[in-house]
């Protein structure tokens, strides 16, 4: 296949891109059964850096630890491995998506978990912050509640819930999906989590209504309290989305995405609007090293 990828890290080893295939019963095909990331690599002055390594893994670990499973691989073995892949393709900046997941076997849950680390220059969702001011949609569709499916764990199957709310967001004309969650409050975006600006006040749902535990979210809150905005984690209802001046979505992928309407009702500071646009300049600045904030984020290759 055509590619710019010419290498995969495939269960310890780096192996070319057509030889990185799985056999058809591999257990996770058939019942979703695996767990990934999604982490970004950016060009700096001391050459490619990945964004928050360490914690992004120690997410995959927990990952898999909600499902009662251990990672088939140290976490310092598997840091290497994401250096070792962006370097083999002379990638900078760049999309990690690492995912485990079951094998084959005749029991699937006995089955052994493998684990694959791509590297790609276009990964899924990159970029998607230029496409300013997104029409979002309320889905119709719930996040599943904590004790169906852990939000704590990025699984694989859990995102046909994102699945079923997206495409039907896409379908009706909208961008992108938002969450509610069994309660009526705001879980997250079906890839983002979701903050609102009102009144100068950044509010962020707490992880509990249903949220994964977002690596940016996390940045987004660390670098806005430290500029002096007040940021309060907070449960938030359907009226406090159309309410708010200010809407964003942040993750790995889009890093910090203006919303411009939310079920057709424009955004009233616009979009990007005063507090988003200052929140993703101080995103940028710390991915790239630029500002030299948090220098313990960034891992260089
Ligand atoms: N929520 C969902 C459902 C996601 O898929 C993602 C993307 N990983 C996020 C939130 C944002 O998480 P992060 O900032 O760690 O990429």
């Amino acid at each position: 296949m055509q590619t710019e990828q010419k290498f995969i890290w495939l269960d310890g080893d780096l192996v070319a891109w057509d030889d990185a295939t799985v056999h058809i019963t591999t257990h996770a095909l058939h019942y979703g059964i695996g767990f990934f990331e999604g982490i970004r690599a950016h060009g700096t002055k001391q050459g490619p850096a990945l964004f928050r390594l360490g914690d992004h893994l120690r997410r995959l670990r927990n990952s898999a630890a909600v499902y009662g499973m251990e990672l088939p691989f140290a976490l310092d073995e598997l840091a290497r491995a994401c250096r070792a892949v962006v370097s083999a393709n002379g990638l900078t900046d760049c999309y990690l998506r690492p995912l485990v997941f079951l094998g084959e076997g005749p029991n699937p849950l006995a089955a052994p978990l493998r684990c694959a680390i791509t590297a790609s220059a276009n990964g899924p969702l990159v970029g998607a912050a230029k496409a300013i001011g997104a029409r979002a949609q309320i889905s119709s569709f719930q996040r599943f509640g904590a004790n169906a499916l852990p939000p704590a764990a990025k699984a694989s199957g859990q995102y046909l819930n994102s699945v079923i709310g997206q495409s039907a967001a896409l379908r009706a004309g909208y961008d992108d999906a938002l969450f509610l969650n069994e309660n009526g409050l705001v879980a997250d975006g079906w890839a983002h989590n979701i903050f609102t600006v009102y009144d100068g006040v950044l509010s962020v749902p707490p992880q509990w209504t249903g949220g994964l535990p977002g690596i940016t979210r996390d940045s987004v809150m660390t670098l806005a309290a430290e500029d002096g905005i007040t940021v309060a984690e907070r449960p938030l209802v359907r009226s406090d989305l159309y309410l708010a001046e200010e809407v964003f979505l942040t993750g790995t992928a889009a890093g910090v995405k203006p919303v411009g309407s939310i079920d057709g009702r424009p955004m009233t500071a616009g979009a990007p609007g005063p507090v988003t646009a200052r929140i993703a300049r101080l995103y940028a600045d710390a991915v790239t090293g630029e500002s030299g904030a948090h220098p313990d984020w960034l891992d260089y290759v």
